[in-house]
């Protein structure tokens, strides 16, 4: 077995930018081991938080084209001499072990620039909580200097609010012309877009790109003004043809100016955390349940007893908790 780096090593490799180091951090926030999340707990404790980041969330269907966007979009940031990071949460490769991003070279160029840093989350495992562990994934690679940061997931529905709730803005990409319907977005994706890109616009594409744009520009205006007072904007790209690139890292500006201004950009994320410690909470109090066969035996045959109206549902889980404390106390 590989020596274990300890927390100051790995906390000082990050604040050095060691992209090895943050790597192998990375993989440590990912463990399932007790131990290792402590070691993460610990890590994160030492890091210092930094404030002045954009977390930007992208989703869209397979084949709408976000690992081609986000690798021109991440070429004209670092062209800027931006450092970007790149987490990918992928439901697809918890249901089927294969993954719908993982399977082809994504971003190969992009992934050679030292100022970016791609790390495509197997994230199969929801025992700590896909969010949870994105969310100290984001929190790592700013501490190592990032001040993009790029969470891609695949637009299937599933974890889509999941994703609203670690970053600051957050960009559906749509195709002309596919329909909702056919795209599988769903209003409320569409509701929670900071703003929507309709990709591939180029050659025949270009005309009804821009009808897409009046389209869904129309669609987003008759939606009631976000709760940050931001009002969605609708752009069009070519990764490509490399355009749109620059127009919409403008709009991402202009977002996180309006934002800051408002007060909204910290109300977020004040929100954001006390979200992530309820997760994280019940996501421990799961765990230690489930330390228990017995437990989780009784749950099961719970269930079914509520399911078929044998017992409320009230009364099932007093129960469930009832055991719990006998069982702690025989331990
Ligand atoms: P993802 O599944 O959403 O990550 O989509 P990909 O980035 O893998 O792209 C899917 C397909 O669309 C690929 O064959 C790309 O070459 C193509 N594609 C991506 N971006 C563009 C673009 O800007 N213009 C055109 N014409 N095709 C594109």
């Amino acid at each position: 077995m590989k020596p274990r780096l300890s927390t100051e090593e790995y906390a000082a490799g990050i604040a050095s930018g060691d992209r090895v180091v943050l790597a192998k951090a990375i993989s440590l926030a990912e463990s399932n081991l007790p131990e290792d999340q402590k070691q993460t707990a610990e890590l994160l404790a030492q890091l210092k938080p930094k404030t002045t980041t954009i977390r930007i969330g992208i989703t869209g269907v397979p084949g709408v084209g976000k690992s081609t966007f986000i690798e021109a979009f991440g070429k004209h940031i670092t062209s800027l001499n931006k450092k970007i990071a790149i987490l990918t949460i992928d439901p697809s490769s918890q249901l089927t072990k294969g993954s719908i991003l993982g399977d082809k070279t994504r971003m190969d160029e992009l992934s050679k620039n030292p100022l970016a840093f791609i790390r495509p989350s197997a994230s199969g495992n929801t025992l700590g909580g896909t969010t949870g562990r994105t969310r100290e994934c984001i929190l790592l690679c700013e501490a190592a200097g990032y001040e993009v940061i790029i969470v891609e997931t695949v637009g299937v529905g599933q974890s889509e609010t999941g994703v609203k709730s670690l970053v600051d803005f957050f960009l559906l990409l749509m195709l002309a012309g596919a329909g909702d319907e056919l795209q599988g977005i769903k209003k409320g994706i569409m509701e929670m877009a900071d703003a929507i890109v309709i990709t591939k616009a180029d050659g025949d594409n270009v005309k009804r790109a821009k009808e897409a744009q009046a389209d869904y520009q129309h669609a987003l205006n008759l939606f009631a003004e976000n709760t940050s007072g931001w009002k969605s904007k609708v752009l069009t790209s070519s990764a490509l043809e490399n355009k749109g690139m620059k127009e919409v890292w403008e709009v991402i500006l202009d977002f996180k100016d309006h934002v800051t201004l408002s007060g909204y950009f910290e109300l977020q994320r004040k929100e954001q955390r006390t979200t992530a410690f309820r997760e994280s909470f019940d996501q421990l109090m799961k765990n230690e349940l489930n330390r228990f066969t017995e437990i989780q035996k009784k749950s099961a045959t719970l269930e079914q007893e509520v399911a078929d109206q044998k017992i409320s549902a009230h009364e099932a889980a007093g129960q469930l908790l009832e055991l719990y404390y006998r069982t702690i106390k025989k331990t």
